[in-house]
């Protein structure tokens, strides 16, 4: 079957499948950034954003991925001065360090193996240690599918009085993330998540303790001008016009379903695609206490690797999954069930993972799975 991208079934762990109203918000004729309508919608995207962030805040939007809010969030907080600590368990944790490192000269990594939890006791002694000034964290491992317990150690950065500085790229709008209990200070989230807008655009929210602690650091980055800029709802250099119109609707579509309600399904559908993965008989890859919500990483089994399955739901029936990244290339696959995946999306992969593990003769119970599903659906 040749794959046609308009009838796929869309579950990469990100970008994820955007709804009609979004696309066709992008097909606009080019529009003067500075004039009276664009900086409407701009000020229509920052009353919103406190929705997705589910909090008030200093909040920006930048044109580059999630990247750039991570580079703009290091670039201007890490201190120069003082120690940073960043706690890896994935990919994107240990690429946090490397964006961290080239802006503070003094850090400590702090490392888990990849899919396990958090080094909790090594995170609570570095900060006893009294010279840590910020913490860096990725909130939701996409790359390991793990959702890290941030409650665990927030109220210790908050008692070393060192800067929480949150990767919430694949967490805003999909797992839980209080970012004013847990004292965050900057959290940074990718338009392709939970929010289902297309690439391209991040949004970054600061504590106002963050916004009062801006260091200049990259110039087309820089928090400080991005933030005098919103608030004459505009930015300071020519933004992706486009992306800020999907962004929009976007957010429209998530303040009518509401951020509960978008959390409540995204838990629903991953607690259903877990059991499901038993029923299938095979293992998620990361400890299973803390799967992630808006991700499911599942260990392909023994003498199938990417060819043999997810090439073969591609090949075979339209369904995009993602593979795994770095040393888990070929040993895991992920399926991202966050922004608006739903159930027919759920029970069209999983049908087909129990046939493409049933012509193997790896399918211990036939409709095992797809009965956990529907046990599971509203
Ligand atoms: N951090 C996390 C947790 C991610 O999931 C991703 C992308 O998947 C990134 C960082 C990088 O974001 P981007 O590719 O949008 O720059």
């Amino acid at each position: 079957m040749t794959l046609d991208p308009e009838t796929a079934t869309f579950l990469i762990a990100g970008p994820v499948r955007i709804h009609p109203r979004v696309l066709r918000a992008m097909s606009t004729p080019s529009l003067n950034h500075r004039g009276d309508y664009f900086h409407g919608v701009v000020q229509e995207i920052r009353e919103l954003l406190p929705v997705a962030f589910g909090a008030k805040g200093r909040q920006v939007i930048l044109s580059g991925s999630g990247t750039a809010g991570l580079e703009a969030v290091y670039a201007s907080l890490v201190p120069k001065d003082g120690r940073t600590v960043v706690v890896t368990n994935g990919n994107f944790g240990e690429r946090t360090d490397k964006i961290v490192r080239r802006y503070s000269p003094n850090v400590t990594t702090l490392a888990a193996p990849w899919g396990q939890g958090l080094p909790v006791d090594a995170v609570k002694g570095a900060l006893a240690a009294g010279d840590v000034r910020a913490l860096c964290v990725v909130h939701n491992e996409t790359s390991v599918g793990l959702a890290n317990d941030l409650a665990a150690i927030a109220p210790a950065v908050r008692a070393a009085g060192a800067l929480f500085l949150v990767d919430g790229i694949s967490a805003v709008a999909g797992i839980p993330l209080p970012i004013e209990a847990w004292g965050v200070d900057a959290v940074v989230a990718g338009s392709q998540k939970g929010l289902a807008a297309p690439a391209g655009l991040a949004l970054v929210h600061l504590s106002e303790r963050a916004a009062a602690q801006l260091h200049p650091g990259t110039f087309y980055l820089d928090l400080a001008a991005h933030l005098s800029s919103i608030e004459k709802n505009d930015t300071p250099w020519t933004p992706a016009v486009p992306l800020f119109l999907a962004l929009r609707e976007a957010l429209r579509l998530l303040r009518d379903e509401g951020l509960e309600h978008r959390l409540e399904r995204t838990h629903r559908l991953a607690e259903a695609s877990r059991a499901a993965t038993a029923a299938l008989g095979l293992e998620l890859f990361p400890d299973a206490r803390f799967a992630s919500d808006t991700v499911t990483a599942i260990r392909n089994p023994e003498g199938l690797g990417d060819p043999e399955l997810r090439k073969a739901l591609e090949r075979e029936y339209s369904i995009l999954l993602q593979g795994g990244q770095g040393a888990l290339t070929g040993k895991i696959f992920r399926i991202g069930h966050m922004g608006i995946a739903d159930w027919p999306d759920l029970l069209v992969t999983f049908a087909a993972l129990e046939r493409i593990l049933g012509k193997h003769h790896r399918l211990p119970r036939p409709g095992a799975a797809l009965s956990e599903i529907v046990a599971r659906m509203p």
